[in-house]
């Protein structure tokens, strides 16, 4: 059997909240209570939203809750490998670059629409042979992207290790969604699901809010000529309002809590007390290795704020 591999997949876009620390706890325990490997991969692709300093603050408050890994990859570093596939996608005819804006997009959407997955219904297929014919068609500061090809009638379905079964007819849901806004395509999407194949990825864990995103990130693997790892989706951590943790519930960075006078064990314990497999007294992240149990967690999503997380 392959050993399993985790990764640990932060985005230095702001400091780690309790959110993130729950997730990353699960994805590690995970690993560890398999005898696997972990990798951490720095997902530092998203300029601008990406902040100065986040990595490596990231890396030392992961280093102070008591995480570790076997290996370290940071994707602005990869940037040659993420161009080489693009270029293969492109030939084989998988990928195209388009050139409509998002309010183009929005404009041709048929139905209302939530979230900010929008319907793309093909409209630049076709039109260009290379990305530089694309992008003379528009103004200097505007980028071509590049879209995946979905065919007609394409489901894609998987069994979640956590949700369950899950399913989408991405041609109708998504249309040819959009893979990367870079000629390198050096983006989320291509991004993610290349390293995960070359990693050896054995179990993506996650938070539930990228389940939908999913069935697109299949396709791209296939394309790829790689075999989907399994994925686990875990529940987000929301406030009070329902709404995926964020400023107005509070600060609730783990660096606060830090110089609030709170240790590693004590944030550990209470999160895992979340998880349903431990009774939230203070504790080492190794130690609840041998507890760990991923049936306990609750379906539900986890609901705290500053107030109420020690509270
Ligand atoms: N970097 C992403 C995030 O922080 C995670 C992506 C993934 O796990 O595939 O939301």
């Amino acid at each position: 059997m392959k050993t399993y591999t985790g990764r640990l997949a932060p985005s230095p876009t702001g400091a780690l909240h309790i959110g993130n620390i729950r997730t990353f706890m699960v994805a590690w325990l995970r690993a560890r209570s398999a005898k696997g490997r972990v990798l951490m991969r720095m997902e530092d692709l998203d300029h601008p939203r990406d902040k100065p300093g986040a990595a490596k603050k990231i890396i030392e408050t992961l280093e102070w809750l008591g995480f570790d890994w076997d290996e370290e990859m940071v994707q602005s570093e990869r940037k040659d490998i993420y161009r080489e596939a693009t270029g293969k996608l492109h030939s084989l005819g998988f990928i195209y670059p388009c050139v409509c804006s998002r309010k183009d997009v929005e404009n041709a959407q048929a139905a209302p629409h939530e979230g900010d997955q929008l319907f793309y219904p093909g409209t630049c297929r076709g039109r260009f042979s290379s990305w530089s014919d694309a992008k003379a068609t528009l103004p200097e500061n505007r980028l071509p992207c590049w879209r995946f090809k979905v065919p007609e009638n394409t489901t894609v379905s998987f069994t979640d290790n956590f949700a369950g079964e899950y399913s989408m007819d991405v041609s109708r849901c998504l249309g040819d969604f959009p893979l990367a806004r870079s000629e390198d395509g050096a983006g989320y999407t291509l991004a993610a699901v290349l390293d995960d194949a070359l990693s050896g990825i054995t179990e993506v864990v996650r938070g539930d809010d990228l389940l939908p995103a999913t069935p697109a990130q299949i396709l791209v693997c296939r394309a790829l000529g790689f075999k989907e790892p399994e994925y686990c989706h875990v529940p987000l951590v929301v406030g009070p309002d329902g709404r995926r943790l964020a400023k107005r519930h509070g600060d609730t960075r783990i660096e606060t809590f830090r110089s609030a006078g709170r240790t590693a064990e004590e944030i550990i314990g209470r999160l895992a007390k979340s998880c349903g497999f431990w009774n939230g007294s203070p504790i080492k992240l190794r130690d609840l290795t041998d507890c760990f149990d991923p049936a306990k967690i609750p379906l539900s999503r986890f609901t705290a704020s500053e107030e109420t997380f020690f509270g």
